[in-house]
Order: structure tokens, then sequence, then C-alpha cells
């Protein structure tokens, strides 16, 4: 449905976005997700026609969005990272306004103004000034202007940045129902939130595509990282015999404690952290040799992005 060919993004001497390619089928939601700055708003304004592309190409339904602008973006609502409001409309009035520039007119007009204001849910405010909206009242009337004219991919530029914490449940329900009979792209930098509402995961790293997949496999992609912590009343020389006859277990770190334990820190790329815990038990057991203290943790998607994003600032702003 949305093709992405080797699109590069230069501000000057500066590459924004650099040689990013992908394709979005219908149907699905997806997230951009990538810290401040890594591309995400410069690649959606390139897909939604508003920015032109240093090199490569975006096709929508097959149609190239620079060469046959108008069906490329008839198939595509974009809601922007700075949604454009008239503070001094109404919603009902500026859905008015944006409908009549998709081409909107009479009684089509009217009823998808309804339909849009029933489907964000701000038909009992649609008479209120934006000025005098919520933020997050005004991030659905932005929603809103996006689905005119029933486009069948909704592009969402962090959809829930500055809302508070039950605007951003209320947004995310939205999104949800969007995702049910629309292809849904949006951005974010907060994983949980991706993780949460999408299908599958575009993760943008100083302009690069770095991974591309679904939430649950991203987390396998760094099984490596699935670690298991514990303290043995074992000899440095003793947890290595134990720990080389455990077979998923691939590296460790000791630290010999003062008081004659053992401090391991293990890695394992096996997905059955606990079946470990329970040989590393056994293991030492059958040694006479007690296990003070054992834990472990699994990896996250918080995990794959900080090794996929590595050496960026701003990573785990929120
Ligand atoms: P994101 O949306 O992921 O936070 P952006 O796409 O907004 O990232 O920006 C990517 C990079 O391009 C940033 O380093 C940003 O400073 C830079 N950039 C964005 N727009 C411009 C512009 N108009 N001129 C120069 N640099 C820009
Ligand atoms: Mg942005």
């Amino acid at each position: 449905m949305i093709t992405v060919e080797h699109l590069t993004k230069c501000y000057g001497d500066f590459t924004a976005v650099s040689d990013l390619s992908f394709e979005i089928d219908e149907g699905h939601v997806y997230g951009f997700l990538g810290p401040n700055g890594a591309g995400k708003s410069t690649t959606m304004n390139i897909m939604t026609g508003c920015l032109s592309a240093t090199e490569g190409c975006v096709r929508i339904n097959g149609h190239d969005i620079f060469e046959e602008p108008e069906q490329a973006k008839r198939a595509i609502g974009y809601l922007p990272e700075q949604p454009p409001l008239y503070m001094n409309e109404t919603p009902a009035e500026y859905l008015r306004f944006v409908g009549e520039a998709k081409g909107l007119k009479g009684r089509e007009l009217q009823r998808q103004i309804e339909e849009v204001l029933r489907q964000a849910k701000i038909g009992h405010v649609k008479d209120r000034l934006i000025s005098a909206l919520s933020k997050g009242y005004r991030q659905r009337v932005g929603i809103a202007q996006a689905l005119l004219g029933n486009p069948e991919v909704i592009i969402l530029d962090e959809p829930t940045v500055g809302l508070d914490p039950i605007q951003i449940i209320e947004i995310r329900d939205l999104i949800r129902q969007l995702g049910e009979n629309h292809t849904v792209i949006l951005s974010s930098h907060i994983l949980s939130e991706v993780q949460a509402i999408c299908e599958k995961v575009l993760i943008i790293s100083q302009g690069k595509l770095v991974a591309f997949d679904r939430p649950e496999n991203l987390e396998k992609l760094l099984l490596a990282s699935n670690g298991i912590s514990f303290t043995a009343e074992a000899s440095e020389e003793e947890i290595g015999e134990v720990l080389g006859g455990i077979s998923h277990i691939a590296e460790w770190e000791i630290q010999v404690q003062e008081d004659g334990g053992t401090k391991v820190f293990a890695r394992t790329e096996s997905e059955n952290v606990k079946d470990i815990c329970r040989e590393l038990f056994f293991a030492f057991a059958d040694r006479k040799k007690a296990i003070l203290e054992i834990s472990s943790r699994k990896a996250n998607l918080e995990d794959v992005f900080i090794e996929l994003t590595e050496g960026e600032s701003g990573v785990t702003e929120e």
C-alpha cells in the first residue's frame, strides 16, 4: 500500500533521513519509534507530500507522492506534529474548511463532518472555540480533520505528546479503534506507547531504519540480554565449572564478594529463563553449594531500543 524506497533528506550538508526503505501493508497499526531528532517527522512529512525528498521515492497505492500528488494524497490523512488548527474557529467551522480544501461539498461534506465528529468523539464541543478546548480535545480535532475524505491511511505524528495521562489513554483507544478499519502509522519516542498500540514497529535512529518487526520479535532480537543474577557460596572456579555445563548460558561476569559469596551475572539467549534458574539451582545443590539469591530479567523493547540506538542523545527522554 505504501512503498518507501531509498528515501534521503538532507538539510544543507546535514542528512536527516538516510536511505530509508520499507513497505507498509494494509490494515495494521504501525509505529515509528525513535528518539527526538531521529528523523520521524521528516519521514512523515515526505510520505505525506508536505516536504520534498533529496533522493528516493514514496508511492501510495502505486502513485508517486511527487509525480501524482493528488491521487497519492487522497489516500492519506495526516496529523502533523504541530496540528494546523485555527484557534478562533470552532471544530465545526474548521472541519468544514478542511473538508472543502479536500474537495468535499454539500451534503457529502456535511455527512463526513458528522461522521468524523462522531469518530473523534467531539460532537458535544463542535461549536466551542478551538482556543477554549483542552489539548486532548484539540488533538481529537486534529485527528478528525485527518479522517475527512475517508482516507485509507492515517498518519499521526506524536499524537500523544503534551497530553495528560487520561487524555493519553483516550487518544490511544481512539487510535486502536481507527486501526480497525484504517492503516494507521504513528510516531512516538515512547516505547511503552508503541508497544501498547502498534502491531509493527519501525525503529529509526539517526535517520536510518535499524529495525522493523513486531514488538514481540524485537524483544527476541535481544534475547541475548536475558539475564540471570545470582550470588552463590562457591569459588570462581566452581562457578565456571557449573556455568560451563549449562547449555544456554553464553557468557557471564563474576564478582567475588568480601563475605565469601560470589556474585554472578549470566546472559542467556534462551527464552526460558526460569528453566535455566532451576538448572542452576540443582547444579549448585548437587555440589552442596548454596545459592544465596537469584533473580532473572527478561529483555524488553526498551533494551532493544537502547541497544539499537546506542550512542545517541535523548534516548531515554520522555
Ligand atoms: P524527529 O521527528 O524524529 O524528532 P525530525 O525529523 O524532526 O526528527 O528531525 C530530524 C533531524 O533533522 C533533526 O536533527 C532536526 O534537527 C533536523 N531538522 C529537521 N528539520 C530541519 C530543517 N528544516 N532544517 C534543518 N534541520 C532540520
Ligand atoms: Mg518529530
